[in-house]
């Protein structure tokens, strides 16, 4: 076939498929996917998935979504790419493309002492979901090395079941790498308000083992023994094939920011890809979110139906629900050097600066601040210190007012009048 080929059938890969038909694009559209299911939502795997027995994985569209715009979807592992030939290899089959897209998405990361344990697990998709939830009934202590998104959503997930949940995070802080402290703090309490062990500054020595199984971890202050190990340290990307047809990789499938990858008529979107970003002054950045995964699968869906678009840019934002908190982040802190923190009973929001620019807003369950912080990111002008702290009341008057305040352009030509 020529026509579009998509490889992974995720956020991404199932939103282009989707997309490129509501553009009107005409041509033949393939979704391969390894897996044998229907397109799933990923993030309820680590939040509700595991707490309901008999929870079902929730399709992102019906079939009929696929079949009524003649997408044809097809399972099997795409092993090779050729990017001369304008071929795949599925099932040790070639397959010409018009366009390749890789939609390949991110890989857990494992520790290589854990290797061969029969009770080490890690949450990726709907397949380890449904290991881990059949490993749990059996499993009273579960210890969880990781203090990132899916470890502590996890870890609030089987507090509520009633487990002994231990996170153990190296770092002196949870969600160091993606949050500030005042966020990572409040996190803490809350999960040991929910019962949960968090030892920050954590270094395993190593894991005790008993047959097949690991019983303990090894840590300077004595052991950690448990039933069950969930390994939550982060993913990589999976570039594997892109790497062995000669595209070029960084952290990512590097891709310039119409979304192109090295190779000619060879795109990268989601999770694998890493694309040059505004809030990081052009810089490339790869990015773990459904948010980035589906607007990146609907720019390219525009461009590869021929519309004459602009780069990829949007102002990134990413949830995650720890318990009772839902946590919000809007925008990128890669350049702020100052914020502001404004706490108010259940709520925050802490607001990442850079010079006078406003570069993140990161909120606890404050949802309508959440949907300002992306206005207010993605406008011309930022309200003063002041009004930001003084909640999303005052911020909306002053958008009202027309926003007229601290007056650094974050990108010329926007309006402040954004709500
Ligand atoms: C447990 C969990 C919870 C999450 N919670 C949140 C959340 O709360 N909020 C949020 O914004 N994000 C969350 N995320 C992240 C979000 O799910 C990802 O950013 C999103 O899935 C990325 O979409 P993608 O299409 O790029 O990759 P994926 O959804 O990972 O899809 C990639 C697909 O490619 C397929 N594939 C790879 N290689 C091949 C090959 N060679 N041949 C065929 N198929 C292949 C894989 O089988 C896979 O289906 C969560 C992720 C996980 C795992």
């Amino acid at each position: 076939m020529s026509g579009v080929v998509i490889i992974g059938a995720g956020h991404a890969g199932s939103q282009l498929a989707v997309s490129l038909r509501a553009e009107g694009y005409a041509g033949a559209v393939m979704l391969i996917d390894a897996a044998n299911t229907l397109p799933y939502h990923k993030p309820p795997l680590s939040k509700t998935f595991l707490k309901d027995p008999a929870a079902l994985p929730q399709p992102l569209r019906a079939a009929s979504a696929y079949d009524t715009v003649g997408v044809v979807r097809r399972t099997g592992t795409v092993s090779a790419i050729d990017t001369t030939a304008q071929s795949v290899t599925l099932d040790g089959e070639p397959l010409l493309y018009g366009d390749l897209v890789l939609a390949t998405g991110a890989q857990n990361r494992m520790l290589p002492d854990l290797t061969g344990a029969s009770n080490v697990y890690s949450l990726r998709d709907l397949a380890d979901a449904e290991r881990l939830r059949v490993a749990l009934d059996s499993a009273q202590r579960v210890t969880v090395i990781g203090g990132g998104f899916i470890g502590l959503e996890t870890a609030a997930a089987l507090a509520a079941m009633g487990k002994s949940v231990t996170v153990l995070e190296s770092a002196p802080r949870v969600l160091a790498r993606v949050s500030a402290p005042e966020t990572s703090n409040r996190v803490t309490s809350t999960l040991a308000d929910l019962g949960v062990t968090l030892q920050a500054g954590f270094q395993a020595q190593g894991f005790r083992r008993a047959g097949d199984q690991v019983i303990a971890v090894e840590g300077a202050g004595g052991d950690i023994p448990c039933d069950l190990l969930l390994v939550g340290i982060g993913a990589s990307a999976t570039v594997h094939l892109a790497q062995a047809a000669g595209i070029a990789c960084g952290a990512g499938i590097l891709t310039n920011p119409h979304l192109q990858t090295s190779a000619a008529h060879v795109w990268a979107i989601g999770d694998v890809a890493e694309t040059p970003n505004w809030l990081a002054d052009g810089a490339a950045v790869r990015l773990e979110s459904v948010q980035n995964a589906t607007d990146q699968a609907r720019h390219l869906a525009r461009h590869l139906a021929g519309a004459k678009i602009g780069p990829f840019r949007t102002v990134p934002w990413f949830w995650s629900d720890i318990g009772p908190l839902k946590l919000q982040i809007a925008g990128l802190p890669l350049h702020a050097d100052r914020r502001l923190v404004r706490e108010d009973g259940a709520r925050l929001a802490v607001f990442h600066l850079a010079g006078d620019r406003l570069v993140c807003v990161e909120t606890l369950n404050s949802p309508a601040e959440h949907m300002i912080a992306r206005q207010l990111i993605d406008g011309s002008h930022r309200p003063p210190d002041a009004i930001l702290l003084d909640g999303p009341a005052a911020v909306k008057a002053w958008l009202a007012q027309g926003g007229k305040g601290v007056g650094v352009p974050q990108e010329q030509g926007k309006s402040a009048a954004l709500i």
